[in-house]
């Protein structure tokens, strides 16, 4: 599996994890929002599905769940909505997610949405999503 990384989550590795094989692309040649300059890096685990659990990609750490804004701006939690190459039961079972896992990534993203390139990706990505197809995950109550 190949994930990317955030703008400037590189930084939170060595890059000379056992675990993980490092490339890099250039934004401008791939579907990446048009701020987005220079290198976007990618790791391949090796190991997976074991990894350091407490070190693994924030995308990892976010999944089933990502980021949507709305038409207004306001920001949504909803189940990835790509296609994958393998089988998640986590997708295909709509299998219920913990309220506090389910509220830390709300404020995760909060947070990570006041970096400009995040929050480019973040737009860029949920204006090309059809909206009747998005499996909004409903927030806990307080
Ligand atoms: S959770 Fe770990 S093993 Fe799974 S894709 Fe992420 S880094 Fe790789």
């Amino acid at each position: 599996m190949v994930i990317y990384l955030l703008p400037g989550e590189e930084k939170l590795f060595t890059k000379k994890e056992d675990w993980l094989e490092w490339s890099y692309d250039y934004a401008q040649d791939y579907d990446f929002p048009p701020s987005w300059k220079g290198r976007v890096y990618y790791v391949t685990c090796k190991t997976a599905p074991c990894c350091p659990r407490h070190l693994r990609p924030l995308q990892c750490r976010f999944f089933p769940l990502t980021p949507h804004l709305d038409p207004q701006g306001k920001l949504l939690l909803i189940r990835y909505p790509e296609a994958l190459p393998y089988r998640c039961p986590l997708l295909d079972e709509d299998v219920s997610l913990r309220p506090d896992f389910i509220q830390a990534v709300r404020t995760a993203w909060e947070i990570l949405l006041k970096d400009p390139l995040i929050y480019d990706l973040v737009a860029y990505d949920s204006q090309s999503r059809d909206p009747s197809q998005l499996k909004i995950v409903s927030l806990p109550k307080p």
